[in-house]
């Protein structure tokens, strides 16, 4: 039986312009950008390239829309309804939609189908959840008085998303920002711009009203900086490196925006001896190689404990050596390129600066094959903490070994870094597992398991790795003002 996607079964690239208004038009300027397949390196198509003058239009539709349009008078049921209409759309079109993340990304099939697209689904159907619940407090104050807030939408928030999940970061973007009322300009990453564009399609189909929903593909020194200083944006949500972030709090200090954050991470993922060792190489795995490594929450510094640091390597370089790299549309494919030729020149460059630091290549460690982005599953062992190996994220499959022997030493070692984004225990130690969580500076810590993500467990880093919660009910705060109204009784 065939396990690869046939040429002939491969959608169609329908959505390419910008989406301003409820109206698909070309960029200002009229230029495009192209948008590559990174398994072949073939252009897959031109996208019309947004800037400072797109964004202004779609800035002024998500503004009439909020003010003074339908969405701001619909009834918060029936934002609902429409949410959950967007979804049936999807799971209806979930094939092309699969295909084109896969195309567009380079991440396998397989993966596309049984993370990104029911993720990105369940994330919007938990939010769609949320539009009839978002409410205030009554507050019993001193005095003679009835007190009470209301929780309004913040207003047009700007959202700028990287290329890893753009289904899903799309999700977690247009999710708590459509429950909570508010209208939305975003810019998709300029690598993955085709499933986004088809999302807003299918938001168009469902019947969102026009200016709800604006994207506006493009660069992000261009489109994206413009989103942010625009004074009539109200919010900024961003996902990305802690560099762009940095450059986006200078942008939005002008007009004092609100901002959320979700950057990077070097997460600390650590095997205690007293640990189920199967299920913890399997979790390892999977925690660094799932979509090529390119996952912020990444595993990607490992401290095993000594006494079972030579076996535990053994059998996870076994299951590197097995993990199958190919073609992303053969269902079979556990590994897919990397995005595109800057990311898989950095990963190299990393990998080089491993081997030239001291550390042992002991799997991977090269290109693979001689077409497409591919990097083999890299793993190194002898890392010391501050080897860049150890310190820099890499946002590829590079896995760094670390030993430890003593529990308090750990702990000091897995917070050496600035970030904060995830980390993971693995002990049959109930006691041992909960001193850990609490004791690891991180937004999120899995134990006995890794990359575990559900719409309603909220995500966000300590440090460096962010600032504010996406997913659950925190992830509403930020695209909510709270109002508090004051009644006097007597
Ligand atoms: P990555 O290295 O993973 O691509 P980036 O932080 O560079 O991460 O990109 C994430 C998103 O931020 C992309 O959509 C990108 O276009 C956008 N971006 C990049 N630079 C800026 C900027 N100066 N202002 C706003 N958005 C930006």
């Amino acid at each position: 039986m065939a396990t690869t996607v046939e040429r002939t079964s491969l959608p169609q690239i329908q959505q390419t312009e910008c989406f301003i208004g409820g109206q698909w038009v070309p960029a200002a300027s009229g230029k495009t950008f192209s948008t590559v397949n990174p398994a072949t390196e073939e252009v897959l198509a031109e996208v019309a390239e947004g800037d400072a003058e797109d964004v202004e239009q779609a800035v002024r539709a998500a503004r009439d829309a909020f003010e003074e349009g339908e969405w701001s008078r619909m009834d918060a049921r029936d934002r609902g309804r429409l949410m959950h209409k967007l979804c049936d759309l999807m799971e209806a079109e979930a094939d092309d939609l699969t295909l084109l993340e896969t195309l567009d990304n380079g991440k396998p099939i397989r993966d596309a189908r049984a993370a990104d697209l029911p993720l990105t689904v369940d994330c919007l159907r938990y939010y769609a959840g949320y539009a009839d619940k978002i409410h205030g407090q009554t507050i019993p104050i001193r005095g003679d008085y009835f007190t009470y807030t209301r929780r309004e939408p913040v207003g047009v928030a700007g959202q700028i998303i990287p290329w890893n999940f753009p289904m899903l970061m799309t999700a977690w973007k247009w999710g708590p920002a459509l429950a909570a009322g508010c209208t939305i300009v975003m810019k998709p990453a300029e690598q993955t711009p085709l499933t986004c564009l088809r999302m807003a399609r299918l938001a168009q189909k469902a019947g969102f009203p026009d200016g709800v929903i604006n994207v506006v593909p493009g660069y992000g020194p261009t489109a994206g900086a413009a989103i942010v200083k625009h004074p009539d944006v109200d919010k900024v949500a961003f996902t990305g490196e802690y560099k762009t972030a940095q450059i986006i709090m200078r942008d939005a200090a002008e007009t004092l925006k609100r901002l959320t954050f979700e950057l990077g991470g070097k997460s600390p993922n650590v095997i205690f001896a007293d640990a189920d060792i199967d299920a913890a190489i399997a979790g390892t795995h999977f925690g660094l190689y799932f979509n090529q490594g390119q996952c912020c929450c990444a595993g990607s510094r490992v401290f095993v404990e000594d006494s079972i640091h030579d076996r535990f390597v053994e059998r996870l370089a076994d299951l590197n050596r097995s993990r199958k790299l190919g073609n992303p549309l053969d269902t079979a494919t556990e590994q897919g390129p990397q995005v595109d030729q800057a990311q898989f020149e950095k990963i190299l460059h990393y990998i080089e600066v491993g081997k030239n630091e001291g550390a042992t290549c002991v799997t991977g460690g090269n290109r693979f094959g001689d077409k497409g982005y591919f990097v083999e599953p890299t793993m190194f062992t002898d890392v010391q903490d501050d080897m860049a190996i150890a310190t820099d994220e890499i946002f590829g499959p590079v896995l760094s070994v670390l030993r430890f022997k003593d529990v308090d030493e750990l702990v000091e070692r897995a917070n050496r870094t600035t970030y904060g984004l995830a980390a993971a225990v693995w002990t049959r130690d109930v006691g041992k597992a909960h001193r850990l969580a609490a004791q690891i500076k991180a937004g999120t810590v899995w134990v006995n398991c890794y990359d575990v993500f559900d719409a309603a467990a909220p995500f966000g880093g300590f440090k460096m790795s962010g600032m504010g919660r996406e997913l659950g009910e925190k992830g509403l705060d930020a695209y909510t003002e709270t109002k508090t109204v004051t009644v006097s009784l007597a």
